[in-house]
């Protein structure tokens, strides 16, 4: 294995791999605070040793690979291979959305996530998360979470013949009894033969019960593997890049609620660049929903001490809805020259029609917020004429469908005969749209 130690991107503090989820010298008593309450919760990255990986790896040795995510098996923190978990996860499509382009003087393209086994992007980060779990013999690992990380762990720990636990929170644990958790995820995380349990609870109260559940019953939770999580999500920089000839985008567009996928995905880039693969890096962009969008404001404020949100605001991206988003993703903002962007439901749900009607894309809400935020960099001018700009449309929109439901009219039921089916089909006024 080439995976060295920790470092933490604020303080620069290094510690072995092993270490807790936490950097010990910017957050020296995490007490109960949970990602919800601060950004220092969200500070670490795995190193390397690249001197070495530059002798075992080049661009001509991947190629001979197939795809997904252990292609890049050096670039990622486990050394067993039997430990990786293999569901089949990356290798997705770079989409180029011709139709959507025409007019806008930029060249765009969507990196479709939905396309992974559980539909979702979250099939990388788990599936390395998880693969590091197993490596430190873990046998029942455990989530809190609105769906898509339930959905991949408890897919990995199927294929991995291992217990999976999930505590199954609505918008991220956030609106207390507002909101109801997702249908379409709750069956999905239970087909695949894991636990589910809808705490009503705090995250700060919740994240006492993952460290007390951790100490007493064993269980491996995911949000304390957050930095393996971001080695995961390094693999759809590798993967942008491979498809587009070892070029670097202009933009990279990406929807934001902690900011981990983000801070992994620059962390990918810059890897590749440092180790020769690539000459540059792009700019980040982060979108987070209006009501929602922490990370916005601490840019705006040159602040990245971010005080989490008072509230948030139901929005449709429920994903993507939290209170605060790490330091380590307005580190990746900042040190990429990129920018976040906050998006309207409105907005969203256009993005969501426009990306299935026009490009044959379907997401749910959250992802299409990509492409939502990339229309705002090119309408402030962010983006400039002829910038290539990758969107990274999170999640399929089979994830959403129940809510989605009610954007269109139910089907016309009609009488077998031809002349109803005929006025039926007559062209009148496109629905839904
Ligand atoms: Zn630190």
């Amino acid at each position: 294995m080439y995976a060295t130690g920790l470092r933490c991107v604020r303080c620069q503090a290094r510690f072995p791999l092993g270490a807790r989820a936490t950097c010990a010298a910017c957050l020296p008593d995490p007490g109960d605070a949970s990602i919800e309450d601060t950004s220092l919760s969200q500070t670490l990255a795995v190193d390397y040793d690249e001197d070495r990986l530059r002798s075992v790896l080049d661009r001509d040795r991947l190629a001979a690979r197939p795809p997904g995510l252990w292609r890049y098996a050096e670039l990622l923190p486990v050394g067993a291979p039997a430990c990786r978990v293999d569901l089949g996860a990356g290798g997705t499509r770079l989409a180029a959305l011709t139709r959507l382009q025409a007019g806008t003087g930029v060249e765009l393209l969507a990196k479709v996530e939905g396309g992974n086994p559980t539909g979702s992007f979250k099939d990388r980060p788990i599936g390395v998360a998880a693969s590091v779990a197993l490596e430190r013999g873990a046998t029942t690992l455990a989530a809190m979470t609105s769906g898509n990380i339930g959905s991949a762990l408890a897919a990995a720990a199927a294929r991995a013949g291992v217990a999976a636990r999930i505590l199954l929170l609505a918008a991220g644990g956030l609106t207390g009894g507002e909101a109801e958790v997702s249908l379409e995820k709750s069956a999905q995380i239970q087909a695949y033969g894991a636990r589910v349990f809808t705490p009503a609870a705090s995250m700060r109260e919740l994240t006492r019960l993952a460290r007390e559940a951790a100490g007493a019953l064993g269980w491996t939770w995911m949000h304390d593997l957050a930095a393996f999580q971001a080695e995961g999500d390094k693999t759809t920089a590798f993967e942008i890049c491979e498809q587009l000839g070892w070029r670097v985008p202009d933009w990279v567009v990406v929807p934001v609620g902690t900011g981990t996928h983000l801070f992994g995905l620059w962390a990918g880039f810059a890897q590749l660049q440092r180790l020769g693969f690539t000459a540059g890096l792009p700019r980040m962009a982060g979108v987070q929903p209006a009501g929602a969008d922490a990370m916005v404001r601490a840019l705006d404020r040159g602040d990245p001490e971010m005080a989490p949100l008072a509230a948030v605001t139901l929005n449709l991206a429920l994903p993507i809805t939290h209170r605060v988003a790490g330091h380590h993703a307005y580190h990746a903002v900042r040190a990429s020259g990129g920018t976040a962007v906050a998006v309207t439901d409105a907005e969203m749900r256009q993005a969501v029609l426009d990306l299935a009607t026009r490009e044959g894309i379907y997401t749910e809400p959250a992802a299409a917020a990509a492409l939502a935020g990339a229309r705002t960099l090119i309408a402030s001018g962010a983006a400039w004429p002829g910038s290539r700009i990758v969107c990274v449309l999170t999640s399929h929109g089979l994830k959403a469908s129940v809510a989605m439901r009610a954007w269109f009219p139910p089907p016309p039921r009609i009488e077998p005969r031809l002349d109803a089916l005929a006025d039926a089909a007559a062209p009148g006024e496109p629905r839904g749209h």
